[in-house]
């Protein structure tokens, strides 16, 4: 199977996110505030829950606010928890699901991470749902079988038409300063997107996440089948976020 599919990206334009974790400040959302990339692509800041406001009054407004949690359930006693709804609430158009960090240190399973999916398309919002594998998976040739399992466990039973956004993290590209080949990324976005077909009838953009930054990002967001990128470190330098922008 291949591009018969339309598997390939639109409109060359990008979907550039950025997940700032447990990082910034107003400081750093003022640093932003005369952001301005060249290029159209689309840009999604994904801030800590204390930032929400601050980035939606301080960020130029082409930029979209992002989550990188929230809660599966709706309301009640969950203490500590914020819901979809009041993610909603303070403007926030799209919301991170299933990270890496939150499956390891936070036990998120693929259940309960279908769960908050639900629940963050209920509310009309985009997840931006999470899949990789370890490098001891890798190395055992397990790629295609741990993305499958992830796909099959958190986002396969959704309906067929829905807005959502699937992201390729390999887990041990996330920090490291290790990428996969160019071919290992297109092959394995080809593979995501064929699964995703089986069971959507929508467009799912594909991005690539892991230790892109503003040296790497050209090469590869120009990958066949890669829609954007998921930038962590690199998202928090203003110069680097902007170069990473208009690639
Ligand atoms: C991430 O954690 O989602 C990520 C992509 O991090 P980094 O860009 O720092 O590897």
């Amino acid at each position: 199977m291949s591009n018969e599919l339309n598997l390939s990206a639109r409109d060359n334009c990008k979907i550039i996110v950025a997940n700032w974790k447990m990082n910034g400040s107003e400081t750093l959302l003022k640093d932003f505030a005369t952001f301005s990339p060249s290029k159209g692509n689309d840009v999604i800041i994904c801030v800590p829950f204390t930032l929400l406001d601050s980035a939606k009054e301080i960020l130029p407004n082409f930029i979209k606010i992002g989550a990188q949690n929230c809660s599966e359930e709706d309301k009640g006693a969950f203490t500590g928890e914020i819901s979809a709804s009041m993610l909603r609430e303070r403007g926030v158009t799209h919301v991170i699901i299933g990270h890496s960090e939150r499956r390891k240190l936070f036990s998120e399973t693929n259940s309960i991470i279908s769960k908050k999916v639900e629940t963050v398309l209920k509310n009309e919002l985009t997840p931006i749902v999470c899949i990789g594998e370890t490098r001891s998976e890798k190395k055992a040739n397990k790629t295609f079988q741990v993305l499958e399992k992830q796909i099959d466990g958190s986002i396969k039973n959704l309906g067929s038409h829905i807005g959502l956004i699937v992201a390729y993290e390999p887990i041990w590209a996330i920090g490291s300063g290790l990428v996969p080949s160019d071919n290992e990324i297109k092959e394995t976005h080809l593979h995501i997107k064929e699964k995703l077909s089986q069971f959507f009838t929508t467009y799912i953009p594909v991005l690539y996440g892991g230790s892109a930054n503003s040296e790497n990002c050209s090469k590869i967001t120009s990958i066949e089948n890669v829609d954007g990128l998921l930038v962590g470190g690199a998202s928090l330098k203003k110069q680097d976020f902007l170069a990473i922008c208009n690639c």
